[in-house]
């Protein structure tokens, strides 16, 4: 049976000229997913694009649909039957390929789609003689076309004709890498993951930078995080980590800054190093977990002086959204179970018991003053490792 999976693009269908650009990102992150599912072949027309695989009764198609609505441009999947252009077939194949789905139901209908406009038949004709073959096929069926059981889709399109029983909706959003890259400070927590799936959502590669504060955290600690990035693979593509030892750093700020302004100045510090590192790969934006008022350190006081220490763009996709939201969408990535792991964070060892919530920039800036922390965040920065997450 020659079946294939058609992706149906969402925003990038409304660009204009560049269009071009985005559906050959959308191509390569489609192709990139499905490396290891054996050899296919991909091509787009049409404001869709078509994966072929060249041994189909091989071929994992439950898996490639699993894959496949987690990829960001896509607005909706179908696996299909791919038919030769004339209405004898299309009526030969329908009753076969659909027999499954349609012994179990009692009413369909057919919709027609026929981007061919050569095609002799018009999209109601075809629908007609299409359902036509399915009543003599199966008599237990009836037309509805109003709440139909399923809704079988015939599309006419410029090298064959398809038939399927519905789609799959898509990841929606923008493909990945069309909007560039940024790198995402990645806790162990909740927040964090969410963020990047909705960064990337929005068309951003992502590399990932974690701080880590051993002996005061654990090995546990980081493998978590670089499992939250495992995790995250499927709808950001590779993540490149990094992982800065932040130790000497924290407790530099614990010896010389007050302790109420600990948290954000440890923010500040964090954002530095993540500058040096986003440098490396001309990165232009920093991603955060951050959301308005959750903790001491979000709130707009706190945000202000965390800005202040870097040029870059920071996003922060989670900022209006309220914990139960977010953890919504913790749960439909999969990020939740881990998240919640109870290992130590570098901001939970060394939480000041009561944190300024309104800091003052020149506070802030005076207490820095108070020692060279210059030396100490190049240091971390220089001494950061990477690796690559697939
Ligand atoms: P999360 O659930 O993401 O840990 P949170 O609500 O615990 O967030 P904070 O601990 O205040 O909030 O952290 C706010 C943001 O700062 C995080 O979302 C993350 O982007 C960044 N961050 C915090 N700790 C680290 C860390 N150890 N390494 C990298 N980034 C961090
Ligand atoms: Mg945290």
């Amino acid at each position: 049976m020659n079946e294939i999976i058609l992706f149906k693009y969402g925003e990038i269908a409304l660009k204009g000229l560049n269009k071009n650009v985005f559906e050959d990102i959308l191509l390569r992150n489609i192709r990139w997913r499905m490396r290891d599912l054996g050899p296919m072949r991909l091509r787009k027309a049409q404001s869709t694009i078509y994966l072929e695989p060249e041994n189909p009764d091989a071929f994992d198609f439950d898996e490639a649909l699993d894959r496949a609505s987690k990829i960001f441009g896509v607005a909706a999947v179908s696996r299909a039957l791919v038919v030769e252009k004339s209405m004898e077939a299309i009526c030969a194949a329908a009753p076969k390929y659909l027999e499954p789905l349609l012994s179990g139901v009692q009413t369909f209908k057919v919709e027609t789609r026929r981007s061919d406009k050569r095609f002799p038949l018009k999209s109601p004709g075809i629908s007609a003689e299409t359902g036509g073959a399915l009543l003599d096929a199966f008599p237990h069926l009836k037309v509805d076309v109003h709440e139909p059981d399923v809704i079988v889709n015939v599309e006419i399109r410029d090298f064959a004709a398809y038939i399927h029983a519905g789609s799959i909706p898509g990841a929606g959003g923008m493909p990945v890498s069309s909007s560039g890259r940024a790198l995402l400070l990645i806790s162990g927590g909740l927040d964090s993951p969410v963020a990047a799936y909705m960064m990337a959502k929005r068309g951003l590669a992502l590399s990932a930078i974690h701080f880590q504060s051993p002996p005061y955290t654990s090995e546990r600690a980081l493998q978590k995080v670089e499992t939250l990035c495992e995790k995250l693979t499927p709808y950001t593509g590779s993540i490149r980590f990094y992982c800065v030892p932040f130790t000497e750093l924290q407790e530099a700020i614990r010896e010389h800054c007050p302790e109420e302004l600990f948290t954000v100045i440890m923010r500040r510090m964090m954002m530095r190093v993540a500058t040096l590192v986003a440098a490396r790969e001309d990165i232009r934006a920093l991603v955060t977990g951050e959301s308005l008022a959750q903790v001491a350190s979000q709130t707009l006081d706190a945000l202000y002086c965390t800005d202040n220490s870097t040029d870059l763009v920071v996003l922060r996709p989670l900022i209006g959204m309220d914990k139960t939201e977010i953890i919504k969408i913790a749960y439909q990535i999969d990020t939740y179970e881990t998240s919640i792991l109870p290992y130590e964070d570098c901001c939970t060892v060394f939480t000041p018991r009561h944190p300024r919530t309104k800091p003052k920039l020149h506070f802030i800036e005076k207490a820095e003053a108070s020692f060279d922390f210059e030396p100490l965040i190049r240091q971390a920065a220089e001494n950061t490792t990477v690796k690559t997450i697939h």
